[in-house]
């Protein structure tokens, strides 16, 4: 891994940052304003490649890596255009059906994920388990050649939109009896597969479901990957997540740094632009160094995924994930500051990613389960829970 960015990867970087830019942060928040899915962008973005650029050839993908992805994710957030599906659909959805899936669900499912025609949420939280996912309940039942599965899951992001949800679930070791995690593909249709939204206070164009599971009849073929590797699978699955979050997290910080500079530069109010001040310019100072720190950690991440080290990549992606929440919640709150009154003016389109940052500190997985996980796994510190 060099750590300078290749000519491949400045080119993406700019061709994807046009795209954006030709949407621009209106188009989403006008898209938000009228509750639909900004489905437009999304569809260019299939067309073009960019949303299955970590995707086999061979099923349609532009066989690069998670470090391209991330790439795209970044520069579209950058652009105001921040795409949240793309941390579920081909990051977690896509990178387990191509590792884990068979030849006929990726078949089923590769080509549209990658072209953007279809579209997968994934549902691991549930209400009772929340951050300790070992506690979780949905559990899916052998009947004949297929699966009942039943259960409950909360706050799954997309489901409106998405053609079918890979569930975190459980099934019985035969053997033992003990409960161990499985994958499974729900349809959008399956007979009692129960969708409600829930209500958030969040600017954003994707929403949230809770879902319930009741006697939902699987084909043997919904599960993905092997029954007794659950665990392992869902780690290959988890890592893109964070990498991803970190890149969309760092997409809107840079999106809010750019409205904060171009804003200081030019309002005044005494003498000079207010930016002259070093109580305005510092803060966007550290948030640039902040920022640039986190991507760094997460291209490490990426690089590390790409290269097939798992185990490397999850601290990796953990740390970036933590650094670029931060990063990011504290820039879109300093350039909210930055503008004044402004900063809260439907006009700079700020004040509505105060909530989508924040987002990213408590999910996929919190700040502090982070801070557990570095203090047991890379620290060796002995565990409270
Ligand atoms: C907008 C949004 C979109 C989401 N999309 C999805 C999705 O698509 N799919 C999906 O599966 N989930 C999704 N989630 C759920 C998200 O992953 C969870 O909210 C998150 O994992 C935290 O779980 P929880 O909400 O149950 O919080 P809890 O686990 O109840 O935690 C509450 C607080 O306690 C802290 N805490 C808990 N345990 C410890 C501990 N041991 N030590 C220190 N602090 C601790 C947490 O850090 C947190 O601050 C989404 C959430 C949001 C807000």
């Amino acid at each position: 891994m060099s750590l300078i960015e290749s000519q491949e990867h400045r080119d993406l970087r700019t061709a994807v940052a046009a795209l954006g830019k030709r949407y621009g942060r209106a188009y989403v928040t006008e898209a938000v304003r009228d509750g639909r899915h900004p489905d437009e962008l999304w569809a260019e973005a299939g067309k073009l490649g960019y949303l299955g650029v970590n995707l086999p050839e061979e099923y349609g993908g532009g066989g690069r890596g998670m470090t391209e992805l991330a790439i795209v994710l970044e520069e579209l957030g950058a652009a105001g255009c921040p795409l949240l599906m793309m941390v579920v659909s081909p990051a977690i959805c896509g990178t387990v059906i191509a590792r884990f899936g068979t030849d006929a669900q990726k078949q089923r499912w590769l080509p549209g994920l990658a072209a953007g025609t279809l579209r997968m949420a994934f549902g691991i939280t549930e209400p009772e388990a929340g951050s300790n996912s070992h506690r979780i309940t949905t559990t899916a039942r052998r009947e004949g050649d297929g699966w009942v599965l039943n259960g409950r899951k909360v706050f799954i992001s997309g489901v409106d939109v998405a053609d079918a949800t890979l569930i975190v679930g459980r099934t019985e070791d035969r053997a033992t009896g003990k409960l161990k995690p499985c994958l499974f593909i729900v349809e959008r249709e399956a007979p009692g597969f129960l969708k409600s939204p829930i209500p958030m206070e969040l600017a954003a164009p994707e929403k949230q479901f809770e879902l319930v599971f009741e006697n939902v009849r699987l084909a043997g073929d919904a599960l993905v990957g092997d029954e007794d590797a659950g665990l392992l699978q869902l780690f290959a699955g988890l890592n893109p997540e964070r990498i991803m979050t970190a890149a969309f997290a760092l997409g809107m910080a840079r999106y809010a740094l750019a409205r904060a500079v171009d804003y200081a530069r030019t309002r005044t109010v005494w003498r000079e632009p207010i930016g002259a001040h070093q109580a305005v310019a510092h803060p966007l100072a550290q948030s640039h160094i902040e920022i640039e720190l986190a991507r760094l950690m997460m291209l490490k991440a990426a690089h590390l995924y790409d290269a097939g080290d798992d185990m490397g990549a999850g601290e990796a992606a953990n740390m970036a994930k933590y650094a670029a929440a931060d990063a990011a919640v504290r820039t879109v709150d300093q350039a909210v500051h930055t503008l004044g009154g402004n900063g809260l003016a439907s006009e700079y389109g700020l004040a509505s990613l105060l909530t989508a940052v924040r987002v990213t500190r408590i999910a996929p997985v919190s700040r502090e389960m982070i801070l557990n996980y570095v203090s047991h796994t890379t620290l060796g510190l002995p565990k409270s829970y």
